[in-house]
């Protein structure tokens, strides 16, 4: 400002001299008032293009020197650190933003009125709305269940709320429908952050824990009452010799049932634990069935006076990469399904082929009663069971096929049914070629005997 201030007095004085110099003082006022406004115009003129400049789109910067240029130079720097700043800004936003969209979480930011400020593509399948149509609605507008309405009217947000999700929508395009949780969380001021998660898989988790531990408790406290009936017996009757023996002979009967239960139990968690089976542990096809056979064979004189017809084919020189206690257990586990259900005097097929696309099929196949169509796919359910006093009388658990499913599914192989009512049921366990080859000349692993 001095220096603005010392130029205009500069060019004044020298105007005044000049004019003195000539010799007269009126042209000395007069040079002094020319050379003012002279000067008043040019600065005019200058700040005026200034300004211009700035108003501009976008702004431009055409006086470079003197008070004006300087100026300009220094909103010129001024609005390229604002613009870099701004720019960082808008970028740490899109990243933010970003970070929340990929969040497996419903996000959605709600104004003092409750309208939709923004929110992330999870919430916006989560509520049934869209990210950016509904923008700026009523967020009561568009999620119309009563009690996700009274919860945002609560303004009590200490606890979560469970909803359903809307008609139609399923859990990651699954079977079950969606259900929600639901939390608000106020922030500066009245704003407030509605967080949502999808629990319909921990929801079913849930229910088949209940489901499971009251099917163990059932099926435990069955074998237990009958045996404590006994003892209850045994302890207040005089019993003769024989009917003591025929009694301790049903009570172990009983806790037999028990531990097979038990023992059942702790494969499937055992599996459920352990890492995957080894690709490179080479096991004697031929050995397992002839384990099986020795197995089914023992089984089946135990279980009817007349046994069944057995036919064992395949196997020979033939591996295959796994796990061996949890392969002899699956392919025992079908042939004793098969000669369980399968009344005396049936046929039983068990074969072992190699397809032709590499791949290799263990297959048992019975002449049994066969299994209704609606019963199929539920059967390597935990405890499913078609014919359930068979399937007790018979020592079974229910928890057979449940099994040989989690060690299929270990060595990437295929479990399949086929059955028809009346006419009896195949069980094959297709393994990928990966794990299926030629036996070599050194000798392979060989099955060991059960237990
Ligand atoms: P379980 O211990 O009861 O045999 P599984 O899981 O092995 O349990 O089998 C489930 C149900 O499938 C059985 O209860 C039975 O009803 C049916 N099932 C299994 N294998 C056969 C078969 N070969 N023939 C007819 N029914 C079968």
């Amino acid at each position: 400002m001095l220096l603005r201030l010392a130029s205009f007095l500069i060019v004044v004085i020298v105007s005044a001299l000049l004019a003195w110099l000539l010799g007269d003082w009126r042209w000395e006022i007069a040079a002094a008032v020319v050379a003012a406004v002279i000067w008043v115009a040019v600065d005019g003129w200058r700040a005026s293009r200034v300004l211009e400049g700035l108003r501009s789109e976008p702004p431009s910067f055409p006086v470079r020197a003197g008070f004006w240029g300087d100026l300009s130079e220094r909103v010129r720097r001024l609005m390229r650190t604002r613009e870099q700043q701004t720019q960082l800004a808008e970028t740490r936003l899109q990243e933010f933003l970003a970070a929340i969209q990929a969040s497996p979480s419903g996000v959605v930011l709600l104004d003092e009125q409750g309208r939709i400020e923004w929110c992330n593509q999870t919430a916006a399948q989560h509520f049934g709305v869209d990210a950016q149509r509904d923008v700026m609605q009523h967020v009561g507008n568009l999620v119309r269940d009563p009690v996700f309405a009274a919860y945002l009217a609560s303004w009590n947000y200490s606890r979560e709320v469970v909803l359903n999700g809307p008609p139609g929508t399923t859990s990651g395009g699954g079977a079950h429908p969606l259900r929600l949780s639901v939390q608000v969380h106020p922030y500066a001021g009245n704003r407030r952050l509605l967080l949502s998660r999808d629990i319909t898989a921990l929801e079913q988790a849930d229910a088949m824990r209940r489901d499971f531990v009251a099917n163990v408790s059932h099926e435990i406290r069955t074998p237990l009452t009958v045996l404590a009936g006994f003892v209850e017996t045994m302890q207040t009757l005089p019993l003769s010799e024989a009917e003591r023996s025929r009694y301790l002979g049903l009570m172990a009967q009983q806790s037999q049932r028990m531990q097979t239960l038990v023992n059942d139990l702790l494969t499937l968690s055992r599996l459920e634990g352990s890492p995957p089976p080894p690709t490179g542990q080479w096991i004697s096809v031929r050995s397992l069935m002839a384990q099986c056979e020795e197995e089914g064979k023992g089984l089946s004189q135990a279980l009817t006076p007349q046994g069944h017809q057995f036919g064992f084919s395949g196997g020979e020189g033939v591996e295959v990469a796994g796990a061996l206690p949890e392969l002899q257990s699956a392919m025992s586990n079908l042939l004793s399904n098969a000669i369980r259900y399968t009344p005396g005097g049936g046929r039983i097929q068990v074969t072992w082929r190699t397809l032709p696309d590499g791949r290799a099929e263990y297959c048992v196949q019975d002449s049994g009663p066969g299994i209704a169509a609606e019963h199929i796919p539920r059967l390597t359910e935990r405890f499913y069971r078609v014919d359930r006093s068979r399937s007790r009388e018979t020592g079974g658990t229910g928890l057979g096929l449940a099994i040989v499913k989690h060690v299929v599914q270990r060595h990437g192989a295929e479990l399949r049914i086929e059955s028809t009512l009346g006419t009896g049921s195949s069980f094959s366990i297709v393994f990928p070629a990966a794990r299926v080859r030629a036996a070599f000349k050194t000798p392979a692993v060989s099955a060991l005997p059960a237990g």
